[in-house]
């Protein structure tokens, strides 16, 4: 990627987006374009020297005033959050196929040179994670489809309509999968958060109210690998930069149960809680990791911070929220407060 040139990042208001401008900033992109949803004001990072819009990118018009004079283009923005969110609104999550869309259209017309688009392990077929101790999700096991209803099935058709803007127009396209990335700057409270958010928000509720208890979705033996933002901004840049423009996994391999998330939480906070499992909450899938091979392969990388490093930093940043009276702001916006 040429410093000089114009790069978009959509959804920079968001997780994600927000360490994307950071980091484009850091390694000397002159020309960054960011646009977001939210209102100015309303983004977890707003960086100086960058171009903040606030815009519906499900509109036509929106994307190719986005796509301006843009040669790379990283396509994050989405309506979406964790389990507790997508499984209860899969229209709101299918609609995100607008923004897709048009983006690719705007990038196709406006000679985009580069276009990423943020895809989800949600794209697996449901029929592969069953059981807790998992066999990790290699690339091809999104076929046969069954994915994630409603947000999985989004993001699998927009991975295929980004390989035939690649097929049939020329566009160079890159579809990393996303492993349920954590971090600072995101979401952990008002419904979209993610558990490892959710469960570093709950540890700290129990401290300050005194409860001492902590409610588990599910009865807690579900398996997931976590990954760490740094290592998801690594390997964006990785990806963006290499030949590849198949889907490829972008996830840490570390797997973990939701209980032993708890355990890491608990031993960050320095305490020990009564755990209620809420076994009619939303919990996912039963077991899900990601298979490593094809990104060692074709980057010789992959994720490596660990959970526990991971989640430290996480839980650092979510007490001072908390505890400073910050308001999860992209809680906020979404409920139009
Ligand atoms: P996020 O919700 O923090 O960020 C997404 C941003 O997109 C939000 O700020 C939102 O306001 C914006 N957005 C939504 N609709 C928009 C619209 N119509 N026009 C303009 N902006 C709009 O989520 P994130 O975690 O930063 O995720 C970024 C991308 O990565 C998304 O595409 C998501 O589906 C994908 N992804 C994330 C994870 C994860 O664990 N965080 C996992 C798999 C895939």
């Amino acid at each position: 990627m040429d410093r000089s040139r114009r790069v978009l990042v959509t959804g920079a208001g968001g997780f994600i987006g927000g360490h994307l401008v950071a980091e484009l900033l850091r390694r000397g992109f002159e020309d960054v374009r960011a646009v977001d949803l939210k209102a100015l004001g309303r983004w977890y990072q707003e960086h100086e020297g960058v171009e903040n819009v606030s815009a519906d990118l499900r509109e036509k018009d929106a994307c190719y005033a986005a796509a301006e004079g843009v040669a790379t283009v990283f396509n994050l923005a989405a309506d979406m959050g964790g389990m507790g969110f997508i499984e209860t609104h899969k229209a709101d999550c299918m609609v995100s196929v607008l923004i897709n869309t048009n983006m690719l259209l705007a990038s196709r017309d406006r000679g985009v040179e580069n276009f990423l688009f943020g895809s989800s392990a949600c794209v697996y077929a449901a029929g592969k994670q069953t059981d807790p101790n998992v066999t990790a999700l290699k690339e091809e096991d999104a076929y046969p489809a069954m994915p994630e209803d409603g947000y999985g099935w989004e993001k699998l058709f927009s991975e295929r309509m980004c390989r035939h803007f690649m097929e049939d127009y020329g566009l160079s396209v890159r579809v990393p999968r996303f492993h349920n990335v954590y971090g600072p700057y995101g979401t952990y409270a008002g419904g979209r958060e993610k558990a490892p958010a959710a469960v570093c928000r709950k540890v700290i509720e129990a401290q300050l109210d005194g409860t001492g208890e902590i409610e588990i979705w599910g009865d807690g033996e579900q398996t997931r690998s976590f990954t760490y933002i740094d290592d998801t901004i690594d390997g964006l840049f990785r990806i963006m930069e290499s030949e590849f423009s198949d889907p490829i996994n972008l996830g840490s391999s570390q797997l973990v149960t939701i209980n032993g998330l708890v355990d890491i939480v608990e031993g960050i906070a320095g305490v020990k809680l009564e755990r209620k499992h809420n076994l009619s909450a939303p919990q996912g899938v039963r077991g899900r990791n990601s298979d490593n091979t094809l990104i060692r392969r074709e980057l010789g990388w992959e994720p490596s911070i660990s959970l526990e490093d991971g989640l430290e930093k996480t839980y650092r940043w979510i007490y001072e929220q908390m505890t400073s009276g910050a308001k999860d702001e992209a809680a906020l916006a979404f409920q139009g407060t």
